[in-house]
């Protein structure tokens, strides 16, 4: 655990949330701000800064973190409409939780490219 981290201290039961979803691995909860009808974050429990740090020995991880973005987008409904996924990484990336995170986003049309 990172002392500083908020999503590391959602992982312990520090900062209060529901989780949509959990296993070993992985929690699942609504982002606080959210940019469509449906907005999870799926994050690692093991802390993981960003997609910058990502090796050969995270591929088991992030392949999890997908997996469980596609499970969890069928369980509400929208996967066949369609959704979007999102990593942003770093500055540029627009990457403001350095806890490396997918967005989940459904339930209203996306453009493509994004902003
Ligand atoms: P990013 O800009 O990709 O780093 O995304 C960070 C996301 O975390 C944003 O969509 C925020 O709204 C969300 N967020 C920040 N703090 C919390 C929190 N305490 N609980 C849930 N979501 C949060
Ligand atoms: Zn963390």
């Amino acid at each position: 655990m990172n002392e500083d981290c908020i999503f590391c201290k959602i992982v312990v039961g520090e900062v209060p949330s529901e989780f949509v979803y959990e296993d070993d691995a992985c929690v699942a909860f609504n982002d606080i701000s959210p940019q469509a009808p449906t907005h999870i974050l799926i994050i690692p429990k093991k802390h993981f800064t960003s997609m910058d740090e990502a090796q050969e020995q995270h591929k088991e991880t992030l392949g999890h973190l997908l997996l469980k973005a596609a499970e969890i987008a069928r369980e509400k409904g929208f996967a066949e409409k369609g959704y979007r996924t999102v990593i942003n990484t770093n500055r540029d990336g627009g990457q403001t939780v350095f806890h490396l995170h997918v967005h989940l986003l459904g339930g209203r049309q996306f453009i493509f490219p994004p902003g």
